[in-house]
Parts: C-alpha cells; sequence; structure tokens
C-alpha cells in the first residue's frame, strides 16, 4: 500500500513514512492509493473476528490491509496494548445502547479522556513508539488545545519512550474537570504549559515555532492533529465494529449519525463506506458552527472568520474550516488532484470559498452523505428528552447527532449516533438542561483536588521556545 497526496504530487509513501509527517509537501492531505475492498464473505470473515477475538483483532485486521510495512505480530501487539479492558472499561470497547426502535447510541467514549479522540490517540501513541525506536528518533509533541484533543493525546504519549508532548493552553479558560485531566498527570514526559491568553494565542504560538524550520528540525518538532492518516485509519475499524453489533448478515444496511467539527470522525465513515461496508447514509450533524451542513445542502464550501465563529455548548465542534475535509472532495472528484488543489490550495486559500459545479454536486447523494445542524435550544431538549424516555444522560455534541440522526431515520435501516464524549465532560451545559450534576466514572471521582503540574506564561514565542529547549 502506498500513499499519495489529495493535491496531486506524483510522489508515492509508504505508512511508516507518513506516520510521523503532517501534510504533504504541496499542502494535500495523504490517502491510500486506493481503498481496499471487502465483498460480503471478507465481510463475514471480520464479523466472525469481532465476535470470537474481539476488537483488538479487528483493529489488526483493518489495519493490515493499509499497513505493510510493519510486521504483523508488532502491529497486533499494539493493537492489543491499545484497545483492552484496562484503557477502554469494557471488552467491547464500542458498545451499542439501544434508544427507540432502530436508533442507537454507538459508545466510542469509554477511553481515558471520556471523548472519542481516545479511539485513534491511543493507537497513534503505540504507533508512534514503535516507529521512533525503531528508528532510533526523538519527537517532541508541541500542540494547542481547548479541551479535548490535548488531553487526549497527553493521556496517549505519557510515558512513551522517545515522545514529550509540550500542550499549550489557555490559562484559566477551559473547565475546571478538563484542566484537572491534564495537569494532575505527573509524568515526566508530558509538558502543560498555560499560556495567559485566549486559544487563538496558544495556535499562534504553536504556528509561529512550526515556521521557524531550523528550530523545528534541530528539536524534532511535531504535531498529532487530526489531519493525520493514522488517527483517521484507526476510526475507521470502529464504523466496522458498529455495524457488525448492529446487524446479522452482510445484506443488512446501517446509517451513522456523526456530531462533527474537523470533519475526521465522518471521513474515517466515508473510507469504511469505499471499503465496501454497508453503509446507508452518512449523517453529518453540526452546531451552531455549520460550515459543513451548509455544503451538504448547497455545494458551497464558505471557511469562516475567527470573528463569525460561535461559542457554543458543543466546543469541540466549532470551527470555521474543517480541516479533513479535502479528502472527501478529493474522492467526490474522482480523485483529481488538480481539481482539489484549484479549490483548497487556490479559491479557500484566496478567497475562503469555492462552490462545486451542479454536476459535481449532483455526486454526493451517490456516497450516502446527509447533514443538519443543531442549536443551544435544540441540545438542552434532545439532552431533557433523552433523559426523561431512556434515563440515560448523553453529552451536548452527542445531542447534536441525536437530533439531526432522527430527521434522516429510514424504517428498516438502523441508525446508529456516535457518542463522541461522556456528559461528565461538559457538566455545566448538563446543570443547565437537567438540574444535577451528570455522572463521573469513579477512576474521576475528586480529580480537581489531585496535584497539579503545570507551567504558566506569557503570551511570548521566545519563552515557549526557551522552555522546549529546557526540556526537550
Ligand atoms: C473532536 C470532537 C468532535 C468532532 O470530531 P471531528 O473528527 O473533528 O469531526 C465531536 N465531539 C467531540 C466530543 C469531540 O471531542
Amino acid at each position: 500500500m502506498r500513499y499519495l497526496s489529495t493535491r496531486g504530487h506524483p510522489d508515492r509513501k509508504r505508512f511508516s513514512e507518513i506516520l510521523l509527517e503532517g501534510l504533504a509537501p504541496d499542502g494535500g492531505l495523504y490517502l491510500p492509493e486506493q481503498y481496499p475492498k471487502l465483498d460480503a464473505a471478507a465481510l463475514a470473515a471480520l464479523r466472525t473476528v469481532l465476535r470470537e477475538q474481539g476488537y483488538a483483532e479487528l483493529a489488526f485486521r483493518i489495519l493490515s490491509m493499509f499497513i505493510d510495512d510493519i510486521p504483523a505480530d508488532d502491529l497486533r501487539g499494539m493493537c492489543r496494548r491499545a484497545y483492552n479492558r484496562e484503557v477502554f472499561g469494557t471488552d467491547a470497547i464500542v458498545p451499542l445502547k439501544p434508544l427507540e426502535d432502530g436508533l442507537m447510541l454507538q459508545a466510542l467514549s469509554n477511553g481515558p479522556t471520556l471523548a472519542f479522540k481516545d479511539m485513534a490517540m491511543q493507537m497513534l501513541g503505540q504507533l508512534f513508539e514503535y516507529e521512533l525506536g525503531r528508528r532510533g528518533q526523538v519527537l517532541n509533541i508541541l500542540g494547542a488545545t481547548s479541551g479535548d484533543t490535548g488531553s487526549a493525546a497527553e493521556y496517549a504519549m505519557r510515558g512513551k519512550k522517545g515522545v514529550k508532548v509540550f500542550m499549550l493552553s489557555p490559562h484559566n479558560r477551559m473547565s475546571p474537570f478538563q484542566q484537572a485531566q491534564m495537569f494532575s498527570l505527573q509524568d515526566a514526559n508530558i509538558h502543560n504549559i498555560a499560556i495567559e491568553g485566549v486559544f487563538d494565542d496558544c495556535q499562534d504560538i504553536v504556528k509561529a515555532v512550526s515556521n521557524d524550520l531550523a528550530f523545528k528540525a534541530h528539536w524534532h518538532i511535531g504535531t498529532v492533529n487530526s489531519i493525520n492518516w493514522a488517527r483517521l485509519l484507526a476510526q475507521v475499524v470502529y464504523y466496522f465494529a458498529g455495524y457488525f453489533q448492529a446487524t446479522r448478515d452482510e445484506s443488512e444496511r446501517v446509517s451513522f449519525a456523526v456530531p462533527s467539527g474537523n470533519f475526521g470522525n465522518i471521513c474515517a465513515g466515508h473510507v469504511a463506506r469505499m471499503m465496501g461496508l454497508p453503509i446507508m447514509r452518512l449523517v453529518c450533524a453540526t452546531n451552531e458552527n455549520d460550515v459543513l451542513d451548509e455544503f451538504f445542502r448547497t455545494g458551497t464550501y464558505r471557511v469562516r472568520k475567527t470573528a463569525e465563529t460561535h461559542e457554543t455548548s458543543s466546543p469541540s465542534m466549532d470551527i470555521s474550516k474543517a480541516s479533513n475535509f479535502e479528502r472527501f472532495v478529493f474522492d467526490l472528484l474522482g480523485r483529481d488532484g488538480a481539481r482539489t488543489r484549484e479549490l483548497f490550495g487556490h479559491q479557500v486559500e484566496r478567497q475562503g470559498v469555492f462552490n462545486l459545479s451542479a454536476e459535481e454536486f449532483a455526486r454526493i447523494g451517490t456516497y450516502g452523505f446527509a447533514s443538519g445542524s443543531s442549536s443551544h435550544a435544540n441540545r438542552l431538549d434532545t439532552i431533557r428528552d433523552t433523559h426523561r424516555r431512556f434515563g440515560l444522560m448523553i453529552d451536548t455534541h452527542t445531542a447534536d447527532g441525536l437530533k439531526v440522526a432522527r430527521e434522516w431515520m429510514q424504517s428498516g435501516v438502523p441508525m446508529l449516533v456516535l457518542e463522541t464524549a461522556l456528559p461528565a465532560k461538559f457538566a455545566q451545559t448538563l446543570v443547565e438542561a437537567l438540574g444535577c450534576e451528570p455522572e463521573r466514572p469513579k477512576a474521576l471521582e475528586g480529580i480537581e483536588n489531585l496535584p497539579k503540574r503545570f507551567t504558566v506564561m506569557p503570551v511570548d514565542v521566545a519563552k515557549v521556545k526557551a522552555f522546549i529547549e529546557a526540556h526537550a
């Protein structure tokens, strides 16, 4: 299996070469040259693998179709260390919870940080440690976070050999719970830097450091952002696991509703569908930041200015542009790298917008995509309704998914709503909706009282660089 860039660069690379890279040299995103295709017999075999050997083995089988430069036993070992009861608290890893007829939640947030980002990040931690060890290299991961990504990265990388994490977050602007999750980590390779500014200041510092190419190369600076192909690949697995749990045989189809921000999660569903998983609809659910809903309704992709981006009660979906979206559009355009470069490299870069032609837009239907959006009032209603009817507390992002899922149900087709976080992470809105605190997993009781390990710093690129030099 070789990988190409969505913008038409002629190079072809192997998995291990792109694992530690971000964008392709031409600014595009990496995708496999072609998707492995599974027929009904191959799907049935994977169904048996899940039933008899469990999620980690299913992950190994699917990852093996895309990775041919890591020995099988090594890859299998990594899958087992990433996906087990100790890390995810359940043997099923991604169990289903039935709601009304044909509608169910698929739990993706039983990992250490209570959000679905653990699903990919736990695997990435294994792959990074392995590949760095094999090359005899080290990596200093630099990132900015307002919550979910940073904590998932830290829990995946803690104690990993060859990896250090420098995570910037806005000082006193995360929820006490999220802050405690990150700052209570005592591992020597994890560095929390609380910046006296807002999230954008953190991101600007990361950009400034990364743009200093000499510094970046000398200190082996890397990232774990959502465009990393390995993250996307790890997420493909739970679409298969959801499908097998919801169906009896391969003649059945299911739909998925996905709370979406950067289009990473739902793009993994697109890959699963391209491989032959019988998915009817992929429902893209957004919040008030409806860049993607607008695209699927109109064929216009219009990135928002920072000032136009709403701060919502499903904050992990507050995006101005969707960093993984280019992958889907590349497939939609028949893998035309020149056209993709024209749309993303030129039109989005210069005007912040592109319009698909009528003919291009008409193809979206054949890829099974549908969309909708949700407001704060919708979110509160859905949380209340789910609690009243099913005795279940759901988080704000999952509520957005559930609201939009109901708009696209078809009789006879199960609809799986991806549960992307546990309500404990977004307690404030749960209290607003229900008048009580969400339940919290036992292991996280009283986490706010643990000793914290972090460094406060002004918005100052030079100071952050000096900190990295002193600790890398
Ligand atoms: C990151 C995140 C999302 C959005 O996922 P994308 O892959 O960016 O589309 C949704 N919900 C939660 C809780 C998240 O952390």
